[in-house]
């Protein structure tokens, strides 16, 4: 696996470093609010575990599973929703976990959705984005790091299930895709 890897882009220091200060803010933010966090499955896996042991206050948590229409390297910004919440959101402040924000049209259309539901306040912690990437406009409140448009594993982030426990965030070399 390590063979694969071009250049590690972040590192598990930076990472740690960073997850703690995200827990911290949000923690401050949150003190007198309903939490729940709702990780996007399965790339928030691992940042999501990190983060809530930064959170120093009551939460809960669910999880979606969501798949975007179209091929696996392009979004089409139609959202299919392949697993829902299981209770009722209404009244919450949500906080969705996401790996990385790329064209954002899968954050939009789920922003969207849980407002319908009624909840509070729904905001977004993403540990990555690319902001040249960007085609739908969403509010990332909690970003962890700006990166460039290159394709990044790591960290929960996979390329075809693989890499997904790769404790940093790193760039494959060219052959693996071929
Ligand atoms: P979008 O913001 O374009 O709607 O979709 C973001 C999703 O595309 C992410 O949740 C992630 O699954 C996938 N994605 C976008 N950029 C990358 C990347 O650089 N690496 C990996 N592994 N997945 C990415
Ligand atoms: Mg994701
Ligand atoms: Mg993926």
């Amino acid at each position: 696996m390590n063979n694969d890897i071009l250049k590690i882009l972040i590192s598990q220091d930076e990472i740690k470093e960073k997850v703690k200060e995200l827990g911290q803010l949000i923690t401050k933010d949150y003190k007198d609010k309903d939490l729940m966090v709702i990780g996007i499955l399965k790339g928030c896996i691992v940042f999501l575990s990190d983060l809530i042991r930064e959170i120093n206050l009551p939460l809960t948590m669910d999880f979606m599973v969501v798949s975007s229409y179209g091929s696996s390297t392009k979004s089409s910004g139609v959202v299919r929703i392949v697993k829902d919440l299981e209770k009722d959101i209404a009244g919450k402040d949500i906080l969705i976990v996401e790996d990385i924000v790329d064209t954002g049209l899968t954050l939009s259309y789920l922003v969207e959705y849980l407002k319908s539901r009624n909840a509070s306040s729904v905001k977004i912690c993403t540990l990555l984005e690319k902001p040249d990437r960007r085609k739908a406009e969403v509010d990332l409140e909690y970003v962890g790091f700006h990166i460039p448009d290159e394709f990044v594993v790591g960290y929960g982030l996979d390329y075809a299930e693989l890499y997904r426990n790769l404790p940093f965030v790193c760039v494959l070399k060219p052959e693996v895709y071929s």
